[in-house]
């Protein structure tokens, strides 16, 4: 491929991850940091299957196990410690081919730096302009002005991306959730079980985070910009007084552990991750709350997917692009709203009637469909050679078409509104669009790669969404009313009765027999029935997804019932 030369503007998670991608696809690689040193701040992170298995594709993923602790599975849990929702961690891991990992932020930035040649990342280099037609970079290196050309310029920087601002001007800046978060990373070798617990406008959570360390994060609907002259204290006042072990865990925590950040997200969803040479990535291109843990999960997917999708080199950029607008944008616009979703129903709902309602929802879930529910945006593959018989039955978590058409016909804008998927059954998908052109361009076998989970997203879109990942125009806002106003709980209490029928409508799907989903049992992937998945298309011998051997499990040895969904 010999001469194909890849810029990356930032040094974080996702241009990391970007920069590893490429280079492992024979690209040279030039990952532009602003920062003077490069190293991740932040606490511990979540990494859902779906990123492991990204993990895995880039041939770190041993790695990321081996440093991680395998309990982040999850659960929920009320201010009190009840337990409203439980997910077997092990059931989890078995439906989904891998398991869930916490980790401290700074190990997994390691490992992915340390993939990398040691020359190909610059730091106190940051961007001011880029030329998308040319791929010019203009940036300030130590002081001095430097401009750099390349056949492809990756957008990874981040919440505030200058490049996002710069090629989508029309596009409003992040946007105040409505949430203001409290993390750290504490020694805490005693076992704990990952969850969450909601109390009213507020939630708790902690995730093991491997070598006897912990990761705890306190959420609390608040107006933005508040700050404590002790944070730490801020905190205790607020949890202080929740369930074992919260108060032993704070004790724990020295001040200067404590970081506090208000949550923003990209509430008006880009009309294209793509521009020119130029894609966006990560934050940059859909920065979303955390409440599902999947900020830096998308971002892997999208890394591993433009690694996928530039197989071909300089040369097929445009198409490639293309390709990656197509794979990337609905499934990850469609992830930020539903995160958006859980914390508007999780942790900023504050009535009380609407949080009796919810926790009576939840304890009701049969753990069946919370399983589901949790496999829904993790059970995704890297692009691979698609295999038809993936095709015919419903992934987990997703509804069998024909009750979908039913829905639709009587209550419109109900699957819209609960982002439900009409899946890979759906109808045939119009040729793609080149997003430079607008004209349908041919995509090679690469770029043709398999259709993501959330390709079966396209039915619930409104009909003028630009097919193919070409430039149009926004699609729906994240939020369309201001994140904590007068009414919001009434109106979640609404979305509550709407999950009552949609829970009902789910458990449904899940006890008919396949004959009536219109499913064949042997329909299922063979890597599903067995617990193994099918090893990444690029990933080394030893990088594969292999059962987990790693750290201690919280709660005890394999096989123990661990806790269901952790976020944050
Ligand atoms: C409280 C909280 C908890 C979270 N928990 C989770 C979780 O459990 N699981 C999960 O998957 N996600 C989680 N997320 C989301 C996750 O942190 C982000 O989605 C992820 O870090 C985004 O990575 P990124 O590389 O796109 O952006 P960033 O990590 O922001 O990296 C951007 C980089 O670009 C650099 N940069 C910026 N501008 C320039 C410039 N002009 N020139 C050069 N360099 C530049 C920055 O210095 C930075 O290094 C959480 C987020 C928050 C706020």
């Amino acid at each position: 491929m010999g001469g194909s030369d890849a810029v990356v503007v930032g040094g974080g998670i996702g241009g990391l991850a970007a920069a590893l991608a490429l280079h492992r696809r024979g690209w040279r690689v030039t990952v532009l940091e602003r920062a003077a040193e490069l190293r991740e701040v932040g606490a511990g992170l979540t990494l859902m299957a779906n990123a492991v298995r990204g993990l895995d594709a880039l041939g770190v993923g041993a790695a990321v196990r081996a440093r991680g602790d395998a309990g982040a599975a999850g659960g929920i849990r009320t201010a009190r410690g009840r337990w409203l929702s439980r997910v077997d961690a092990d059931e989890l891991t078995r439906l989904l081919g891998t398991t869930a990992l916490g980790v401290h932020r700074a190990t997994l930035h390691g490992i992915l730096r340390e993939a990398l040649p040691a020359e190909a990342v610059h730091t106190g280099a940051e961007v001011s302009d880029v030329d998308p037609e040319a791929g010019e970079v203009r940036h300030r290196r130590h002081g001095e002005p430097v401009s750099l050309r390349a056949d492809l310029v990756v957008g990874a920087d981040g919440l505030h991306s200058a490049l996002r601002a710069r090629l989508w001007p029309g596009t409003p800046p992040p946007a105040y959730a409505g949430t203001t978060a409290w993390r750290a990373v504490v020694d805490f070798p005693e076992p704990v079980p990952a969850a969450i617990s909601w109390g009213r406008g507020a939630e708790f959570g902690m995730v093991p985070v491997g070598d006897g360390r912990l990761y705890w994060f306190g959420a609390v609907t608040a107006p933005p910009g508040g700050h404590a002259p002790d944070e730490l204290a801020a905190v205790r006042e607020r949890f202080g007084s929740w369930h074992d072990p919260i108060p032993a865990l704070l004790a724990a925590t020295p001040p200067e552990a404590v970081l506090r950040n208000d949550i923003h997200h990209l509430a008006t969803p880009l009309p294209s991750y793509v521009r020119g040479r130029v894609a966006l990535l990560g934050d940059a291109a859909h920065a979303m709350t955390p409440n599902l843990g999947q900020g830096a999960c998308q971002a892997i997917e999208d890394a591993v997917t433009l690694g996928a999708v530039c197989a071909g080199g300089a040369g097929t950029v445009p198409a490639a692009l293309a390709a990656y607008d197509r794979q990337r944008r609905r499934r990850s616009q469609a992830v930020a709203r539903a995160s958006f979703r859980t914390g508007r129903f999780g942790q900023q709902l504050r009535h009380p009637a609407a949080v009796a309602l919810r926790d009576t929802l939840l304890r009701l879930t049969p753990a069946r469909a919370s399983l589901r529910a949790m496999t829904r945006y993790a059970d995704w593959q890297p692009p691979t050679a698609p295999d038809p018989r993936t095709r015919t039955r419903p992934r987990p978590g997703q509804l069998p078409e024909h009750w979908l058409r039913v829905v639709s016909a009587h209550a419109p804008g109900l699957l819209r509104d609960l982002d439900l998927d009409l899946g890979p059954t759906g109808p045939a998908p119009p040729p793609p669009v080149d997003a430079d052109h607008g004209a349908s361009c041919p995509v090679g076998p690469d770029h043709a790669a398999s259709r993501p989970a959330g390709a079966g997203h396209r039915a619930t879109r409104p009909a003028n969404d630009p097919p193919g990942g070409g430039p149009g125009r926004p699609g729906r806002p994240i939020h369309d009313r201001p994140p904590s106003g007068p009414g919001g709980d009434r109106r979640l209490a609404l979305v509550a009765a709407v999950a009552v029928w949609s829970t009902g409508l789910f458990c449904l799907s899940l006890v008919l027999p396949d004959r009536v989903q219109g499913c064949s049992a042997r329909s299922r992937p063979s890597s599903r029935r067995s617990g193994s998945p099918a090893p990444p298309p690029n990933a080394p011998a030893t990088a594969g997804p292999e059962p987990h051997a790693g750290p201690r499990a919280p709660g005890g040895a394999s096989g123990t019932r661990r806790q269901g969904p952790a976020t944050w």
